[in-house]
């Protein structure tokens, strides 16, 4: 018989397999396997199994070993060479980013079992020597409940494992194994009655349950998407042996989402993928997935890699977020690449959103997406919240806030109701200024002003990471009198601090929200009245439930009126609806006051009326005349060097190279992007615009390789971005 010859794919920026003697190891496609490359030993993907190779036999390397992991099926294959077709990424790369970083190194993956602990009547507390503070420590939270797992342990020593051992040498202890550790039931156990339009979508979903359907559930916060999310979930795993994927921006911000899927499908092993899980967790969450074990997947953007051989139904929630673009190393989106999976598979996607991207809005005009509407709030009685706009010309700001504002805040803590600001820039200003000579602080490394940080006394670049002591005098003239100008959260709070001294003011941003115990312990204390007024980022926006919030105020958002990027409006708008969804979701009616000094923009007349259907048609609109996505489809290759000259030639060898290929392709002049220079590096990129994808795609087939030939490609960082989403 002649030797089995592994087609491997490695992570190397080559597109291409490579050939290794099986040696003796069963490989199967999918197999995880090492082997040695260029004197480094590698982590690679059997592809495929061949007895014929274009290398000499006796010349072919054997590989080094073969795990018996297999990691890839044929499903996530097909997906997996689709994007790195799609993206013009290296194959390679490709398979081996969509790992966790545990099945990257060469190790095998084992799945760890997870086993709950019970105390056992004979342990005696009395027997324990003093000094043995863990053992101690373990008994009494095995004595406060019934039984603990192992995080539970770990949260409580970090030398559990020791003590759980000790233990059950003694006998004081029994092990049991798990399958998954049930959560505790809470109160948000109850399962509403649907209202009409939730029963339609549901049963229009369930109808359609065996074709490639992509369903947009449009409707406000608050309108009950996720009760619809659950009870499609609740028929769907019911019916038959499946596993359904969740895919939400950043589930760190939504810990509340998270708890209520694990109360109400108690009976389903859930699991979660994302970046805040350690890498041993991670792994097993995605062994779990990819062998079946786990029915329901809840991730961020990469999680839509993850293998799952009875996949029925993928939802997206928050569908227009922009967290679902990756954007470094294989540039994907995360919703368009779940659209392929879906149609690979032929099962159903709902996309959710009150704000949809133009993108989907688009298809569903279109009807290539079928809409379903929540046209109202589901909690009956919850009003929608009065938009209105402070014009900042008329009523000027003292430090950021008009008396307006101040005055509808008071009187919230009279009534013994919250307040939340808005204001999406963390920091305390983001510019600090010298009155005599103009000058301003800003970044060695990059083009983009210096944020003051007081607290620390520091200014930082919040695109670098760069940081420097708040100098004491101005560098350039010596006048010691710097001022911060403009509004940032730290300065907010300050402000707030000084205005209502009784008041309990809690700033949220990822400055002082490091992790997501953090943000869940505030959220409970503003759950519990502890909290009078908040001050944040979009850190807030997100989802949660504020039922004592009757007033959102929102800081200045006309730079994002007036911004370059084609995007922006879109992006703020769903940001002003998300946050506005924030007021008054119980009894009490919420009100809005938005401070700009363009009270008469369109964008804010759309939002009093809660209209996104109206502005975002005017949008599409306007993007059709300019020729703008969603009606066209663009590509930007990136460029960066230490040396612009590099960048330039690069881009420009580039440029004509593209202009010969194609005559359908809209290639534009190279230009320097908003922020010319990042971490040291001098930036170009170059845009190119077609009408649909198989044009863009039939000239990035001929044009990538040639570019990777290309001498300056070599001296520089270069990247292509597909359907990039900011520019
Ligand atoms: P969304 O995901 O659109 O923001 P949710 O599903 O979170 O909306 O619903 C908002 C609130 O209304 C939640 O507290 C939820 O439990 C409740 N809810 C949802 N559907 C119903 C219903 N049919 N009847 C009563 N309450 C409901
Ligand atoms: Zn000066
Ligand atoms: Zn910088």
């Amino acid at each position: 018989m002649s030797p089995q010859i592994l087609k491997i794919a490695l992570d190397l920026p080559l597109n291409r397999l490579f050939d290794y003697a099986s040696n003796g190891f069963k490989a199967q496609v999918g197999s995880r396997t090492v082997v040695s490359f260029a004197g480094r030993n590698l982590v690679g993907i059997v592809m495929e199994i061949a007895q014929t190779s274009d290398i000499a036999i006796d010349k072919l390397k054997p590989v080094i070993h073969v795990f018996e992991d297999v990691v890839f099926d044929a499903k996530a294959f097909k997906l997996l060479k689709f994007c790195a077709d799609y993206y013009h990424y290296p194959l390679g790369q490709t398979l081996i980013s969509a790992l966790p970083l545990r099945l990257r190194q060469i190790k095998p993956a084992v799945t760890r079992k997870s086993y709950v602990y019970a105390l056992n009547p004979q342990a005696n507390l009395n027997k324990i020597p003093k000094k043995q503070i863990v053992l101690h420590k373990i008994v009494h939270a095995l004595q406060a409940s019934t039984h603990a797992n192992s995080s539970v342990l770990a949260e409580i020593s970090p030398g559990w494992r020791k003590a759980i051992f000790q233990l059950k040498e003694r006998g004081w202890v029994t092990e049991t194994e798990v399958v998954a550790v049930k959560p505790s039931l809470s109160s948000s156990n109850v399962e509403p009655d649907l209202n009409s339009d939730q029963q339609i979508a549901i049963q229009a979903i369930l109808d359609e349950t065996n074709n490639f359907k992509p369903w947009l559930l449009y409707g406000i916060t608050g309108s009950g998407k996720t009760e619809v999310y659950i009870q499609l979930l609740q028929k769907i795993l019911a019916e038959k042996d499946a596993q359904a994927l969740i895919l939400v921006p950043e589930i760190n911000l939504t810990p509340q989402l998270e708890a209520r899927f694990r109360s109400r499908l108690s009976q389903y092993t859930l699991v979660t993928l994302h970046s805040n899980l350690s890498e041993s967790e991670r792994l097993q969450n995605w062994l779990a997935a990819s062998t079946g074990a786990a029915k329901i997947v809840i991730g961020t953007r990469l999680s839509i890699f993850t293998p799952m051989p009875n996949l029925q139904l993928i939802i997206i929630d928050e569908e227009h977020d922009g967290s679902y673009k990756q954007q470094d190393g294989m540039r994907y989106h995360a919703r368009d690449v779940a659209m392929v999976r879906a149609k690979q598979l032929n099962i159903p996607i709902v996309l959710g959103s009150a704000t949809p991207s133009l993108e989907t809005w688009y298809q569903a005009k279109k009807r290539q997406y079928n809409l379903l509407c929540l046209k109202e709030r589901a909690v009956v009685d919850a009003a929608l919240p009065k938009i209105h706009c402070i014009d900042v010309a008329k009523s000027p700001t003292e430090n950021g806030l008009s008396p307006f504002l101040i005055a509808a805040m008071r009187e919230r803590l009279k009534r013994g109701e919250q307040s939340l600001l808005f204001i999406n820039r963390r920091g305390y200003a983001p510019v600090i200024h010298c009155n005599a000579c103009q000058w301003i602080a800003s970044c060695m490394r990059c083009s983009a002003r210096l944020v003051v940080h007081l607290s620390q006394k520091r200014l930082k670049c919040h695109h670098c990471g760069h940081e420097q002591k708040i100098p004491l005098q101005c560098p350039s003239c010596g006048n010691p009198d710097l001022s911060p100008i403009g509004q940032a959260t730290q300065r907010l709070e300050q402000t707030l601090t000084m205005l209502f001294p009784g008041a309990r003011i809690a700033r949220v941003d990822r400055d002082s929200v490091r992790n997501k115990d953090v943000l869940t312990n505030l959220l409970t204390q503003v759950q519990n009245k502890e909290i009078d007024i908040l001050v944040g980022t979009q850190m807030l926006a997100k989802g949660h439930d504020f039922p004592h919030l009757t007033l959102v105020g929102v800081i200045d958002t006309d730079t994002a009126l007036f911004s370059p990027d084609f995007r922006a409006s879109e992006r703020l708008f769903s940001q002003l609806m998300q946050v506005s969804g924030r007021a008054g979701r119980a009894e009490i009616a919420g009100e809005v006051l938005i401070q700009t000094a363009f009270p008469q923009h369109a964008l804010f007349d759309a939002l009093k009326n809660q209209n996104y259907a109206t502005y975002a048609d005017d949008l599409l609109d306007e993007r059709a005349v300019m020729h703008f996505p969603p009606t066209s489809y663009f590509a930007l290759l990136k460029a960066e060097a230490s040396d612009f000259k590099q960048v330039s030639q690069f881009l420009n060898i580039a440029t004509n190279l593209a202009r010969t290929i194609s005559k359908e392709v809209t290639i534009y002049d190279p230009v320097r992007p908003q922020m010319e220079r990042l971490k040291n590096m001098e930036r170009g990129q170059l845009l190119l615009q077609a009408t649909s994808r198989q044009i863009l795609q039939r000239l990035l087939k001929i044009w990538m390789p040639r570019l990777r030939e290309e001498k300056s490609a070599s001296k520089i960082r270069w990247a292509l971005d597909i359907d990039p989403i900011e520019f």
